[in-house]
């Protein structure tokens, strides 16, 4: 059996749907498609999730745009007559009760329980349009197999509990075609908890380690994995063929074509992780696979924008010892921040992570017990894999340097945005 993603853009309008079905109709084998919310509706869905936990005024509205995107779609893929419209109006009524209760007092517990109506929606809508189409399966909310525990936002699998629950509902006893959803999860009571934005990546891996799936293919709107981002760079190039080790580091230094915690299952049992264009489907794309052989690395650009520059200094003017650092990880890590470069000297700790314009000022002052604290809110990070002293020079030319960072194979710089 094989594991097929399609992210939001593959499915953000009637013609995504219907492109998804030409490629998922082609397939022969066994398959299980993972699917994320349509287009930017996790980002609408937020919105709605701040409204209602703060209690603006806004909530009404913010709910019909998420509707009114919806049945856009449905209206250009279905008659009105189907029983796709019915599905619809109970999952929007499931929302709007949960939308009429007081909210609880914990804002990633709400977040999870509404932002997950996005895959839902997508899920549904996909899966009856392939049965009307004739391409018949078998919707499965995944939330009753993957179970994690009820850290919300960022849940962690069982794993071992989750792999049994996968292989009983997906055994493949009375269909070849699964549609699930990416992305979401259930704790064993049955509470809905999400793994991280962007983390349907990591639902598709799960699934194939779980079900030794033969490769997972992840349909993007880019022909594959790429040196560089194309929007910044000319002269981009696809890479056709890279280790889970080049995978993980390009994912961890924040190259977006695949989620972080993607590879690691997949790398686990060997399983191939294909990148691929839904626009030009006949192309073959990346393939990221263990290989013994050495693979030739052209330089990889990695762009990561949206960072601050934090610069902490104890206020006693102690050393920046072993428990003061891991005292500050544990403050980051109730922020849910994203670390993605440290450096230390001997009174100071400087850190880039990931700017996050709701908990910042919280965050800070928090910091700013212990510490003295300088930031910058609006930095750059620069990661360039396979660099050279010519490639080096040419990006930063006259360009102030925060932060330089130099290893045998990567380059990272800390730059103003
Ligand atoms: N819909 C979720 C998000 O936008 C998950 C995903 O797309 O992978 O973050
Ligand atoms: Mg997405």
């Amino acid at each position: 059996m094989k594991v097929y993603k399609f992210g939001g853009a593959s499915v953000k309008s009637a013609q995504g749907v219907q492109n998804l079905k030409e490629i998922v109709g082609k397939e022969t084998d066994n398959l299980v498609v993972v699917v994320s919310a349509m287009g930017k509706t996790t980002n609408m869905l937020e919105a709605v999730v701040g409204s209602y936990f703060n209690r603006k005024p806004d909530l009404a509205q913010n709910l019909q745009t998420v509707k009114d995107f919806h049945y856009q779609i449905v209206d250009a893929l279905f008659e009105k007559k189907e029983n796709i419209y019915v599905s619809l109006a109970e999952i929007f009524s499931e929302l709007k009760s949960i939308l009429e209760q007081k909210p609880s007092l914990s804002y990633d517990f709400e977040y999870d329980r509404i932002v997950s109506f996005g895959e839902i929606l997508s899920t549904k809508i996909v899966s009856e349009y392939l049965n009307f189409t004739g391409l018949k399966n078998n919707f499965i909310d995944i939330r009753t197999c993957l179970k994690s525990d009820d850290n919300y936002r960022e849940g962690n699998i069982n794993f071992a509990l989750s792999e049994q629950f996968v292989r009983e509902n997906m055994n493949f006893s009375d269909t070849k075609l699964y549609i699930t959803q990416g992305f979401i999860a259930g704790t064993i009571t049955n509470q809905t908890t999400t793994l991280g934005r962007e983390g349907s990546d990591y639902t598709a891996a799960l699934l194939a380690s779980m079900l030794d799936a033969e490769s997972v293919t992840i349909w993007k709107d880019v022909p594959g994995v790429m040196n560089a981002d194309p929007k910044l760079y000319t002269d981009v190039k696809i890479i056709p063929r890279l280790s889970y080790k080049e995978a993980i580091e390009l994912s961890y230094c924040g190259a977006s074509v695949i989620h972080p915690k993607t590879v690691k299952p997949l790398k686990n049992k060997k399983i191939p992780l294909l990148v691929r264009s839904f626009v030009e489907p006949e192309k073959t794309g990346s393939i990221i696979n263990e290989f013994t052989e050495k693979v030739d690395m052209p330089p990889i650009y990695i762009n990561k924008a949206n960072q601050v520059l934090l610069t902490l200094t104890p206020r006693d003017f102690s050393f920046i010892a072993e428990e003061k650092l891991s005292s500050i990880f544990s403050l980051l890590a109730s922020y849910k921040v994203k670390v993605s470069l440290i450096q230390t000297s001997a009174i100071s700790f400087s850190l880039c992570i990931d700017y996050n314009l709701a908990t910042f000022n919280k965050m800070i002052s928090e910091l700013q017990d212990d510490y003295e604290v300088l930031y910058n809110t609006d930095v750059e990070l620069i990661t360039v894999r396979h660099y050279t002293k010519e490639i080096m020079d040419k990006l930063i030319g006259e360009k102030t340097v925060f932060v330089e960072q130099r290893s045998r194979l990567t380059v990272r710089f800390v730059v103003p945005a």
